[in-house]
């Protein structure tokens, strides 16, 4: 099977499949006399939901574990107070006589459906919170044992359709050697703890839990979202092979970890990380990160129903600032919008938002939710290395626009005497193609770019992001993606401003070795793409990575682009790519 890998690792183990409460869910029509026994059955199994959420945090506190588990374990206890949940099965209870397991099954189809309207991915990710607290609430409604991940005694894989983040946090590295889930995507809650518990995982497998049953022999590759179950001897053999290999490789790249990442002929290039949220940092400093090369301040705004304050965002900034100091830190202002907000702003449906009113457009259509973030990053500046970025920037006037607001922010913080660094560099990401075939223009204007491959792909080749069906026309060695990413580079050295790539193709080797060879001295990405691409840049010329880029640009398909990139690679650097 083949799924998402989220956290990298080789795994072989045996299975240990949790089941799913609320499939097996059947209704029961109650007696009028019977309504109130219910009702007080439901409160109960929800007061008992509460105290179990409880105790794993307080497990949680005193194991001195991160704070982003508890924080998400609290977010739970949150939607055990919600009105629409727990009200509105009440109400069913009484009025249309349903047994609680039935009454809550029927709220939560109706939520369900309220967030399989907004496209996005991160949101639709999010309505798996309440899936989970559903289970557990039905579980205690049967009044069986919660059959707990933390009392897993044999080492094991674990299997189910999703997981709670409460039952991530509760994993023991070492008896949890990896988890499989049939939904969920890499912005997700679990995915993200999983990285950060280093426990190899793959998701959106779609069925895994029909397919692997207890005890089940599983070779789980979290790095290409490859799942074998019960495998046959010779392939067996082949990831045990690939397993030590991995171990040893992932030992061997912890060496680079303080090494300068230069290539064989002194080209220094700057590795930066890409965070999401804090507690990312402490991973991305442990892999070397030489900085933040991009925040992706929007998730400041998720998971909650108001908009968060200046004081808020300057708290958040000053964090990684201070966390991360003397290194640079960029902040990306807010990108989000369309259907991407939920309760704090009222925005129209759109048909398609990833065109629509998002990023810098919303931004500068509510200078007043923008000035807010501003002040919070100027005010912050005056406490580390700060540097500032707007997203989906597409022509002049709109950079125009958005660095006029920042200079009378400005203006007004020195008014109030409030402190901020004067000099704060201004950037602009780079994901819309006529941004990139402006760059030119763009780049008189700006103090640097960052070139977003993601969105530009999505952008220059019109495929969505997030459709998988047509994920085959992804193609990142696309002539036209490379022509077009060279041109942006050429521009900003021309004007003599930096130029780095945060989107996910800098955290692949092959595509890493282009950019080298196009000039870029900055590439940012995730904490475990940082070590993987050091050890490449230490390993290649300068010199050849140019030639190759000279005569991949001759290509006319991103296969033959693809096949040449990789017949040089094991030419030149096979012991070194490949072990
Ligand atoms: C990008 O588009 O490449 C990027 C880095 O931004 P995001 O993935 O957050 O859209
Ligand atoms: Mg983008």
């Amino acid at each position: 099977m083949r799924g998402i890998g989220v956290s990298s690792g080789i795994v072989i183990g045996k299975a240990y499949v949790v089941d799913r409460r609320t499939d097996a869910v059947q209704f029961c029509h109650l007696d009028p006399s019977q309504a109130h026994s219910e009702v007080k059955r439901f409160t109960g199994a929800v007061s008992e939901s509460k105290k179990q959420l409880r105790r794993i945090t307080r497990m949680l506190t005193k194991e001195g574990r991160g704070k982003e588990h508890i924080g998400i374990i609290d977010a739970h206890l949150m939607i055990l107070k919600d009105q629409m949940l727990i009200n509105d099965t009440i109400k069913l209870i009484k009025q249309e006589r349903m047994n609680a397991e039935w009454a809550l099954k029927t709220v939560l189809k109706g939520i369900r459906e309220l967030f399989d309207k907004m496209d996005d991915r991160y949101f639709k990710e999010r309505s798996s919170d309440i899936e989970h607290i559903v289970d557990r609430i039905i579980m205690n409604l049967s009044g069986e044992e919660h059959a707990s991940i933390a009392d897993i005694e044999e080492p094991s894989v674990v299997v189910a359709h999703d997981l709670s983040p409460a039952d991530t946090a509760q994993m023991v590295k070492g008896k949890v050697v990896a988890f499989l889930t049939d939904i969920g995507g890499k912005t997700s809650h679990t995915a993200i703890m999983a990285r950060s518990l280093e426990i190899p995982a793959v998701v959106g497998l779609e069925n895994v839990t029909r397919n692997a049953e207890a005890g089940d022999t599983i070779i789980v590759d979290g790095m290409t979202g490859a799942v074998i179950i019960n495998p046959s001897e010779s392939v067996l053999h082949v990831y045990e092979r690939r397993r030590s290999k991995y171990a040893s490789y992932d030992k061997e790249l912890h060496h680079y970890r303080n090494l300068p990442a230069e290539t064989l002929d002194g080209r220094r290039i700057r590795l930066m990380g890409n965070m999401e949220i804090a507690e990312e940092i402490t991973s991305l400093l442990d892999h070397g990160a030489e900085g933040i090369g991009l925040y992706r301040s929007e998730f400041l705004y998720m998971n909650r129903k108001d908009l968060p304050t200046e004081e808020e965002h300057m708290a958040s900034y000053v964090h990684v600032a201070k966390q991360m100091s003397p290194r640079p830190v960029v902040v990306r202002t807010l990108d989000i919008g369309g259907d991407k907000f939920l309760s704090p702003m009222e925005v129209a449906d759109e048909i398609n938002p990833a065109m629509g009113l998002r990023a810098i457009r919303l931004c500068l259509k509510r200078p007043d939710m923008f000035i807010t973030q501003l002040r919070g990053i100027l005010r912050a500046s005056a406490y580390g290395k700060l540097k500032v970025m707007f997203p989906m920037i597409s022509g002049i006037d709109e950079l125009r626009r958005a660095k006029a607001i920042f200079e009378e922010t400005k203006e007004e913080l020195r008014r109030e005497n409030k402190p901020f660094d004067p000099d704060i560099e201004v950037g602009v990401m780079i994901e819309v193609p006529s941004a990139a075939f402006i760059a030119d223009l763009l780049a008189k204007e700006a103090d640097f770019f960052s070139i977003g491959t993601n969105d530009l792909l999505q952008y220059s080749l019109a495929i969505d992001r997030v459709n998988e069906h047509v994920a085959y026309l992804y193609e990142p060695f696309h002539p036209a993606v490379l022509r077009i990413i060279k041109n942006v580079v050429d521009c900003a050295k021309q004007r003599g401003i930096s130029v780095s790539v945060c989107g996910e193709m800098a955290g692949e080797p092959e595509h890493a070795l282009m950019f080298i060879g196009m000039g870029l001295e900055q590439l940012s990405m995730n904490a475990f793409s940082l070590l993987r691409v050091k050890r490449l840049v230490r390993s290649v010329r300068y010199e050849d990575a140019k030639d190759i880029v000279t005569t991949a640009l001759t290509f006319s398909t991103a296969r033959e682009v693809e096949n040449y990139v990789s017949s040089k690679v094991i030419e030149l650097y096979r012991e070194e790519f490949y072990g």
